[in-house]
């Protein structure tokens, strides 16, 4: 019986061979007698605020569809932002707000020529595939020795066909932020079809005061979109919110491609009620914040090389000794990420996980470069 095999012709687009698959974060490995730490997610170690946990309580009427134009939480964000509600864009996280950005902008127009798809590399894991599977094709430029982004080198690929690029800042998993000069520097090089999006997942851990901050900046470029996401400082990536804010130029074809219905209203209420307790969500993100700090300040003390964390995370360019750390970690009850022979990224989480990395950062016999 060759019913559903691919001979009968059930195959997706040709793109699926060439699509990396999604590694999602390791789960917290088991080591008899010692408690377990997933540091591989980037997530808030936290759980929900208590009034989070009662807005999600308090949801019952999910018999019915939410609201497809998140109202609520896009009027409670434009306050927070200080931008008008029109300019935002709700997603199933921001993930699911990028995916619907480059099916707007970007895809195969011409089966000869795909629009291409600029970001640095490496960064963001699921970039590759969301590019591939809105047929478009993606052109990676590599980030400095530092984890920084080459950005002469990102504007030197951009072509006619170009019609995004994506930057990330601070960059996953490497860590550094881009400085508004360096992103100003950047849109000023760039041609006014490519639309460019930044993703400041992390955008609320960062401390550099020159670092660019998107929503300060996007109403000075009709081209520009932000992403942002509830997912890690607001601790609530099970819940899957995120939003993208741009001018009305590009919000208009944003809310055509946008998935109905891709926000729960679980998942608004949760996030709306976050925001109204901005105060205590701001008291974590800074303990997360000096806890990475701390973790840093060790690392160095130990004589490791780490780029700039403005991120919840830490990046160790551990180069062929990469897996052989994830396994010690993984020894320590500890899940950290590891990207073949390149490093380790690995999540700020609770302050006795982050004491046992060090720990084992001490007794790791090799440093990164
Ligand atoms: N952008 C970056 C840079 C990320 O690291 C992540 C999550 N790891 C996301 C976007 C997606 O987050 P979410 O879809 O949960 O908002």
């Amino acid at each position: 019986d060759t019913a559903g095999s691919t001979e009968q012709g059930l195959r997706p687009r040709g793109v699926f061979g060439k699509l990396p698959r999604y590694a999602a974060g390791k789960p917290p490995v088991v080591v008899e007698g010692l408690e377990s730490f997933k540091l591989s997610s980037n997530e808030n170690p936290l759980p929900p605020l208590p009034a989070v946990l009662e807005a999600i309580a308090s949801e019952t009427s999910v018999n019915r569809y939410p609201d497809p134009m998140t109202t609520a939480l896009r009027t409670e964000l434009a306050g927070y932002l200080g931008v008008p509600a029109t300019d935002i864009v709700t997603g199933a996280g921001s993930l699911g707000a990028l995916n619907q950005i480059l099916a707007t902008f970007a895809g195969q127009n011409d089966f000869d020529a795909p629009d291409e798809v600029v970001y640095a590399w490496r960064s963001f894991e699921a970039y590759p595939i969301s590019v591939g599977l809105a047929g478009a094709a993606g052109v990676q430029v590599p980030v400095r020795a530092d984890g920084t982004h080459d950005l002469d080198a990102m504007a030197a690929v951009i072509t006619d066909r170009t019609r995004v690029v994506m930057l990330c800042t601070p960059n996953n998993p490497t860590g550094p932020v881009l400085t508004r000069d360096d992103v100003v520097g950047f849109l000023e090089k760039v041609p006014a079809h490519v639309v460019v999006v930044i993703d400041e997942a992390y955008q609320e851990f960062v401390r550099r005061s020159d670092a660019v901050d998107g929503i300060e900046l996007y109403r000075g470029y009709e081209n520009v979109i932000v992403l942002r996401t509830f997912s890690k400082a607001h601790g609530l990536a099970g819940l899957r919110v995120g939003y993208s804010v741009s001018q009305p130029a590009l919000t208009e074809h944003l809310r055509v491609s946008a998935v109905p219905f891709a926000v729960s209203q679980i998942a608004e209420h949760a996030a709306v009620t976050s925001l109204r307790h901005i105060d205590e969500v701001e008291v974590r993100v800074q303990s997360i914040v000096d806890e990475r700090i701390r973790v840093v300040a060790g690392l160095r003390d130990l004589g490791w090389t780490i780029p700039e964390a403005e991120g919840n995370f830490v990046w160790l360019a551990l180069g062929e000794h990469t897996q052989d750390f994830a396994v010690r970690a993984g020894e320590h009850a500890l899940s950290v990420r590891a990207f073949g022979s390149e490093g380790v990224r690995v999540s700020i989480g609770e302050e006795a996980a982050n004491t046992r990395f060090l720990a084992l950062c001490r007794d790791f016999p090799h440093r990164p470069a």
